[in-house]
C-alpha cells in the first residue's frame, strides 16, 4: 500500500455490521429448520408410538375377547361375557381411532394417508382386516347371545368353532399392520433424519463459506487499512520519516530510558535554508523532492537506534542516543557539509541545498522534549542569523 494511497472504505462499521447481519441471519434460519426438524421427529415419534401401541393392543384385545368369550360359552359366566364384551368394545374403538384419518379423508374427497400397503392390509383380500374384525365382531356378539345349557354342556360348538377360526384369521393380519406401522415409522423417522444431517451439513458448510468468503477478506482489508492508518498517523506520507507527534512519543520514552542508564542524548533542529526559493524557483514539486531529498540524507547518516522525523515543512528533528553535546554537534556538522556536498539532481540540473542546525544536548533529568526542541531551535535561530549553511550548539 502505498503512502498517498486514499483510504476509499466507506461506512466500514455499516458494512461489517450489514455482514455480520445477513451471515448470522443465514445460520439462524438454517438452525431453526434443523430445529422444526427436531420438532417434527419428535413429533412424529409421539405419534407413531400411539399408533404401535394401539396397534398392537389389537391383538391381544382379539385374544382376550375370543377367550372370554370361549370361557363364557363353556361355563356359563357373566364375569367372562362382561370382560370379553369389554375387550371387544376397545378393539372398535381403537379400530375407528387407527382408521379415523383415512376416513376423514375419504369423506373429504381427499387422497387416504394410508400407504398402499397398510391400505391392502385393512381393506383388500386375503388380509382384509377392517372387514375381518366386524366379521370377528358379529361372531362374538353371536356367541354372547348363546344361552346353552350348562350342566349338560348343550351349548353351540359351532360358535365355538367359529369363533376359534375368526380370532386365528384376524391374528396374523394384526400382527403384520403392527410391523407395517413400524417399518413406515422408522422410514419416516429416518428420512427426517437424514433431512436433519443435511441441513447441519450445510450450516456447516455456510459456517466455513462465511469464514473463508466473508470474514476473511473482511479481516483482512481491516487490518490493512488498521496498518495503513497506524502508518499515517505515525509516519510523514511525503518523506517516510517519524511525525511530530510520533517523535514526541518516542523522543519521550527514549529521554527517560538514557537518563535511568545515565547516558547522553541530544537533539537537532534542522531547517532548509531558503527552501522558500526552492518553491518560487522550481515549482512545488521539486520543493517536495528536496524535502526528500534530505531526508534522505539524514535517515542515512543516523543510527538505527536515532530517531529522524519531519515536524514541519522544510523542518527536521534528530534525537541521537549516547550522544553528548560535542558529539551531537560533530554528527550535525557532518550532515550539514554532506547535504551541501550533494545537490538535488533533477533531470541532469543540480540544486544545491543547505541546512542550519541548532545542537542541544539533554542533561536535566526532567528536561521534557518540548522544552529540549525549543533550546534546539533557538540554537537554530542564531545559526540562521550567522548566515546559514551553519551549525549552532545551544
Ligand atoms: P529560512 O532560510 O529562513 O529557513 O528561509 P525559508 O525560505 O526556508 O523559510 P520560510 O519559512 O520563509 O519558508 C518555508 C517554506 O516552505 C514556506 C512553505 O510554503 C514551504 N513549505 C512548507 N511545507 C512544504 C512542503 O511540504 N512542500 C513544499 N514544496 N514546500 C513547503
Ligand atoms: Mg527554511
Ligand atoms: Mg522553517
Amino acid at each position: 500500500m502505498k503512502a498517498d494511497e486514499p483510504i476509499v472504505i466507506k461506512n466500514p462499521g455499516r458494512l461489517m455490521t450489514l455482514t455480520y447481519v445477513f451471515s448470522l441471519s443465514v445460520i439462524a434460519v438454517l438452525s431453526l429448520a434443523i430445529l422444526l426438524m427436531l420438532d417434527e421427529v419428535i413429533t412424529e415419534q409421539n405419534y407413531t408410538g400411539r399408533i404401535l401401541n394401539i396397534s398392537g393392543q389389537q391383538r391381544m384385545l382379539s385374544q382376550r375377547a375370543s377367550m372370554f368369550a370361549v370361557d363364557f360359552l363353556q361355563t356359563g359366566s357373566q364375569n367372562s361375557k362382561r370382560l370379553s364384551i369389554a375387550a371387544i368394545e376397545k378393539m372398535k374403538q381403537n379400530h375407528r381411532f387407527l382408521l379415523a384419518p383415512h376416513f376423514e379423508a375419504i369423506g373429504k374427497n381427499e387422497p387416504s394417508p394410508l400407504s398402499a400397503a397398510l391400505f391392502e392390509l385393512y381393506f383388500m383380500p386375503p388380509a382384509d382386516v377392517d372387514k375381518k374384525i366386524r366379521l370377528f365382531e358379529g361372531e362374538i356378539s353371536a356367541a354372547l347371545s348363546e344361552s346353552g345349557d350348562l350342566v349338560s354342556g348343550n351349548f353351540s360348538s359351532g360358535s365355538l368353532m367359529f369363533l376359534q377360526l375368526a380370532e386365528n384369521d384376524l391374528l396374523t393380519p394384526l400382527h403384520n399392520i403392527v410391523e407395517q406401522y413400524e417399518k413406515e415409522s422408522l422410514e419416516k423417522v429416518n428420512a427426517l433424519r437424514n433431512a436433519q444431517n443435511i441441513v447441519l451439513g450445510i450450516i456447516i458448510l455456510t459456517i466455513f463459506a462465511e469464514a473463508l468468503f466473508i470474514f476473511r477478506p473482511m479481516v483482512s482489508k481491516v487490518s490493512r487499512f488498521a496498518t495503513k492508518l497506524q502508518y499515517d498517523a505515525n509516519f510523514d506520507y511525503l518523506s517516510g520519516l517519524l511525525n511530530r507527534r510520533a517523535f514526541h512519543v518516542v523522543a519521550e520514552q527514549a529521554i527517560a530510558t538514557q537518563h535511568r542508564l545515565k547516558r547522553p542524548v541530544s537533539v537537532v533542529m534542522i531547517d532548509i535554508d531558503f527552501f522558500k526559493q526552492i518553491n518560487d524557483t522550481y515549482g512545488h514539486e521539486v520543493g517536495d523532492k528536496a524535502i526528500c531529498h534530505v531526508a534522505k540524507l539524514l535517515k542515512m547518516s543516523c543510527r538505527n537506534a536515532d530517531s529522524v522525523a519531519r515536524i514541519g515543512g522544510e523542518e527536521f528533528a534528530l534525537l541521537l542516543l549516547d550522544t553528548d553535546g560535542p558529539g551531537a554537534f560533530k554528527l550535525a556538522d557532518k550532515l550539514r557539509e554532506r547535504i551541501s556536498e550533494n545537490p538535488l539532481d533533477i533531470d541532469g540540473k543540480l540544486i544545491n541545498i543547505t541546512v542550519s542546525a541548532g545542537v542541544f544536548c539533554i542533561s536535566e533529568e526532567h528536561e521534557s522534549i518540548e522544552s529540549a526542541l525549543s533550546k534546539a531551535d533557538d540554537a537554530l535561530y542564531k545559526a540562521k542569523e550567522n548566515g546559514r549553511n551553519y551549525v549552532q550548539m545551544a
